[in-house]
């Protein structure tokens, strides 16, 4: 495999055509390389800013090579992309990160399975083939957990808490799969996320961790720096994403979802192979975003500044919020001089569907949390 440096005119691939490969390609193409969309339109929010895009099935070999034959290297920015997909490109060209990672955080029992491997505390947790499995994990694990699917769960889709008084029979009969995982509920006080990158060169750079706030299982808001947290619970979170960054050898970006725990201690909740949601607010605090990260460790580069420059909140702008939403309303929010907004491009706003972002830079995170959702409610709906 190559491992040639990159430079801006060079053309990377970008499979699948949704909002971080938007960035992805915002951020590239501002240093003069080109990005070829993989497995999704031109009007895609990744296609609308990128050079080409090619429509095809990700199971469409024809399609890949002809993909291949017109990009230099190749990522993703979701992972829900078929590891054959993966395995058929890299005999043609550089896909990063590999298929190891890929396969890994597609599937949430060999996820879990691969993280004790390698001493990365999880919650505890029981694979799931039957109602009788099912009923023995729930009993094991005190009554109070969560069943998910093993494979395709996002943003709390493919899940379902469950407590020993409820007719685990029928819950199972619900899920309708062959297989599924079951999760120790984990009493935690907040969710932590850690996004890092890894360079052909072996070097590995971590942004400040972030606070993470839900809302109705979809990420809501996101603060860092984190003041919340010890310094030795910073270090261990930045330990255990080089730990993963080295076991899967990766060269690109991944984020590491944790939970901090009531008795303050860390658990890894789930791996994303990718820049993520979480670190969107990179963008405007930080000299080098992850999407500048990602693709300066497929072309052979060397990190960026990836320390903040000021404390940062992002707070999602979902279909929810936009329903109505008039101009005089964006026009207050862009008024706003901490204020940057990000759309996707994204032609129909559903309740639930992300459609942009909106980061707030202040002097502190408390500060700019306040003023990220101060100006979210400029713009109604929630
Ligand atoms: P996931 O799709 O696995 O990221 O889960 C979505 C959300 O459900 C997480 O962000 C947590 O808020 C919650 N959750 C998932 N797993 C657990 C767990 N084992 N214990 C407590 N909360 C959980």
């Amino acid at each position: 495999m190559t491992s040639r440096v990159l430079g801006p005119g060079s053309t990377l691939g970008m499979l699948g055509g949704g909002q971080l490969g938007r960035m992805f390609a915002l951020a590239a193409r501002e240093k003069g390389y080109r990005v070829v969309v993989f497995g999704d339109p031109a009007d895609s929010p990744a296609g609308q800013v990128s050079d080409l895009s090619i429509p095809a099935a990700f199971d469409d070999q024809d399609a890949l090579l002809q993909f291949a034959r017109q990009v230099d290297v190749v990522s993703y920015e979701q992972e829900n992309i078929p590891v054959p997909t993966v395995d058929f490109l890299l005999q043609h060209v550089p896909v990063y990160p590999g298929p190891e990672l890929l396969r890994a955080s597609q599937h949430r029992l060999l996820e879990k399975t691969t993280l004790r491997s390698i001493g990365i505390p999880t919650a505890d947790f029981a694979r799931i083939r039957s109602a009788a499995e099912l009923h023995d994990a729930v009993a094991v694990f005190g009554g109070d957990a969560i069943l998910k699917t093993v494979t395709l769960g996002y943003d709390g889709k493919g899940q379902a808490r469950v407590r020993s008084t409820d007719d685990l029979d029928a819950v199972w009969k619900r899920f309708a799969v062959p297989e599924a995982i079951l999760e120790k509920i984990v009493d935690f006080e907040f969710e932590l996320s850690i996004v890092a990158s890894r360079f052909m060169d072996g070097t590995c750079a971590f942004y400040s961790p972030v606070r993470n706030d839900h809302a109705n299982h979809i990420l809501d808001l996101s603060v860092s720096p984190v003041e919340d947290i010890s310094n030795s619970l910073r270090v261990e979170a930045v330990e255990i994403a080089r730990a993963l960054l080295e076991h899967f050898q990766v060269v690109g970006v991944l984020c590491v979802e944790l939970f901090v725990t009531k008795s303050g201690s860390l658990v890894v909740n789930e791996i994303a192979p990718r820049p993520h949601n979480s670190g969107h607010l990179t963008i405007d605090a930080c000299s080098s975003s992850q999407f500048e990260q990602q693709f300066r460790a497929i072309c052979g580069l060397p990190s960026g500044d990836v320390t903040m420059r000021a404390p940062a909140a992002m707070a999602n702008l979902l279909g929810d919020h936009l329903l109505n939403v008039t101009a005089e309303q964006w026009r207050s929010v862009f008024e706003m001089p901490q204020v940057h907004v990000h759309m996707y491009g994204k032609a129909e706003a559903r309740i639930g569907r992300k459609m942009g972002h909106i980061t707030a830079i202040a002097g502190t995170a408390a500060d700019s949390a306040r003023i990220a959702l101060a100006a979210r409610r400029l713009l109604g709906g929630g």
